[in-house]
């Protein structure tokens, strides 16, 4: 029986981890599908605090990492099937074996949502991606469009300025979700071309199979048309990865599972951190606080539990 085992490693994960690794508790921390979490798909982080000129994603995450393991955090790499709680004791079914723990801290993040057209899950890798840190590079000087009008499509869209010879920012309405600064920066960039008001419809392709257009409607006017790109990056937001939560812990209408007083959820001795149960801020410092408070409210109910 563990003390405490703490569901993904993202930044709400990994500081949950390094609070109760310091408080003694020898947490079990489950990688799942995406070791590292969201910000390992991005590049500068100019936003944490503490880092002036920014740190790169994935090496801000690489330091928690390694804080949490000097205080004695254990790692393992495994993806959480079914989840149940017997008698009090928490249990999950990772890559077929159960574990069982005293406290439980799901921090399983959330995953880019998709547009829902034909042959979408086919055409992932061959021209479709949702990942521009991963995949930009592979586009160098041809035309590539993202799809979204919040501030990750602006980010990717700045991003992939570095490589593509153009970069189709296509948005279903008129005007930006994105923060005033990143929508005038976008703006201002002139290898940025808006397409406003456009509904992706389908996705072309050529004979090998890989991406050359996507077709869009005008939401206004009704017209449909083909814009000629080489790759479609998919920026629409986020679904709360509580797959094997689900039905078991109260979540909202949206997926996100619901804090009850602090991290607490419905279940006893189950507590929630970052952006699996936030739909407002999801931020790598919201979410690393939010880990910080999981941590100190397991805490807490274990030494209740005692
Ligand atoms: P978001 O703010 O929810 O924006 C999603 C965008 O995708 C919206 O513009 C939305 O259009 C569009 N969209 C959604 N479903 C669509 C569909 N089926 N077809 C076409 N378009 C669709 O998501 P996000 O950009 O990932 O940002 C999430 C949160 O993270 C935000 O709080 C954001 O501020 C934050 N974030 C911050 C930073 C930073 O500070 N550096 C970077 C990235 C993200 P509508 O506008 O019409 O709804």
């Amino acid at each position: 029986m563990e003390n405490i085992i703490i569901v993904g490693t993202g930044c709400a994960g990994l500081t949950a981890a390094i609070y109760t690794a310091r408080a003694n508790l020898a947490p079990l921390v489950l990688e799942g599908k995406l070791p590292g979490g969201q910000l390992t798909t991005t590049t500068l982080v100019e936003n944490f605090p503490g880092f002036p000129e920014g740190i790169d994603g994935p090496e801000l995450i690489m330091r928690m990492h390694q804080q949490a393991e000097r205080f004695g955090a254990r790692f393992d790499y495994g993806i959480v099937e079914q989840f149940e709680q017997r008698d009090g004791v928490n249990r999950l079914l990772v890559d077929g074996k159960w574990l069982e723990t005293k406290a439980l801290i799901i921090a399983s993040g959330a995953s880019a949502r998709w547009l829902g057209l034909e042959r979408e899950k086919d055409l992932v890798g061959h021209g479709l991606t949702s990942c521009a840190t991963c995949d930009g590079a592979f586009y160098r000087n041809v035309p590539v469009c993202v799809v979204g009008g919040g501030d990750s499509a602006c980010e990717e869209a700045h991003f992939l300025t570095r490589f593509a010879s153009k970069v189709y920012l296509i948005h279903r309405r008129d005007s930006l979700r994105a923060s005033k600064i990143m929508t005038e920066r976008t703006l201002a960039d002139k290898k940025i071309q808006p397409v406003w008001n456009a509904a992706p419809v389908r996705y072309l392709t050529d004979e090998e199979g890989e991406m050359r257009a996507i077709e869009v409607k005008d939401t206004v006017t009704g017209e449909v048309r083909e814009i000629g790109v080489k790759c479609v990056f998919v920026a629409i937001g986020h679904t709360p990865n509580t797959g094997p939560f689900q039905g078991k812990i109260e979540c909202n209408a949206g997926g996100y599972i619901v804090q009850k007083g602090g991290t607490r959820t419905s279940l006893e001795g189950v507590f929630a951190a970052g952006d699996v149960a936030d739909p407002v801020y999801r931020q790598a410092i919201t979410a690393s606080g939010s880990g910080c408070a999981a941590a100190l409210d397991a805490e807490r109910w274990l030494t209740e539990q005692e």
